[in-house]
C-alpha cells in the first residue's frame, strides 16, 4: 500500500511527514547497480552534504541491500514531474495502534538528470524526505527545490547547501 505524504504538523515553514515513525533513526542508503556513474557520484556528494552539515544521525551508503534501507534507484513511471526530476515513495501498513508503520522508502531520480549541481540538489532534497521532512515555503531551502525547465530544457541549479530552515526541520526530528 503506498502511503500519502502527510503533514502532521506545520513546525516553523517546513513540514514533517509522520515523523513519529520515519525519524527514529536513519536507514542506510543503497545504490542500485543500475545507476550511471554519473549518478553514483552525485549521489554520493548529496549524502556529503547531509553528513557535513548535521552533526549526528548520519547517512551511510550500504554496499549489500537490505529491505528497511533507502533504495535509490531510477524512475520508469510516466509522471511528468517525477520523470524529469525525482522522488520518495514510502510503502507502509497500519498497525493495530492506528499508527502508519513504513517498512521501505524508494528514492527514485530521472534517468535524464544531466546536470550535476541538479542531480546533487534533487537527491539531496529526496534524502531529507527519507528524514522525515516535506516541503517547505522558505526560498532557498533544499525542501523548496525548483528545477526550471525551459523547452525541455533542464536548467542547471546552484550548487547546494543546506539553509537554516531545513536544518531547524531536522532538528526537529528525533535523535537528531
Ligand atoms: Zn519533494
Amino acid at each position: 500500500m503506498l502511503l500519502q505524504l502527510l503533514s502532521i504538523s506545520q513546525v516553523a515553514a517546513y513540514t514533517l511527514i509522520n515523523a513519529h515513525d520515519v525519524g527514529n533513526w536513519v536507514r542506510p542508503l543503497y545504490i542500485s547497480r543500475s545507476l550511471s556513474s554519473r549518478h553514483v557520484m552525485c549521489t554520493f556528494e548529496a549524502v556529503n552534504i547531509y553528513n557535513s552539515q548535521t552533526p549526528s544521525a548520519h547517512v551511510i551508503i550500504s554496499p549489500i541491500w537490505q529491505p528497511s534501507y533507502v533504495r535509490i534507484s531510477y524512475y520508469n513511471g510516466d509522471d511528468p514531474t517525477t520523470r524529469r526530476t525525482g522522488s520518495t515513495r514510502y510503502t507502509g501498513h497500519l498497525q493495530s495502534n492506528n499508527e502508519w508503520s513504513i517498512d521501505r522508502m524508494n528514492i527514485e531520480i530521472s534517468r535524464d538528470i544531466t546536470h550535476h549541481n541538479a542531480c546533487v540538489s534533487i537527491v539531496l532534497h529526496e534524502i531529507l524526505h527519507t528524514r522525515g521532512l516535506y516541503h517547505s515555503d522558505v526560498p532557498g531551502s533544499i525542501m523548496n527545490l525548483t528545477i526550471v525547465i525551459i523547452g525541455g530544457e533542464m536548467i542547471d541549479t546552484e550548487y547546494p547547501v543546506l539553509n537554516d530552515d531545513d536544518i531547524e526541520g531536522l532538528s526537529n526530528i528525533n535523535n537528531y
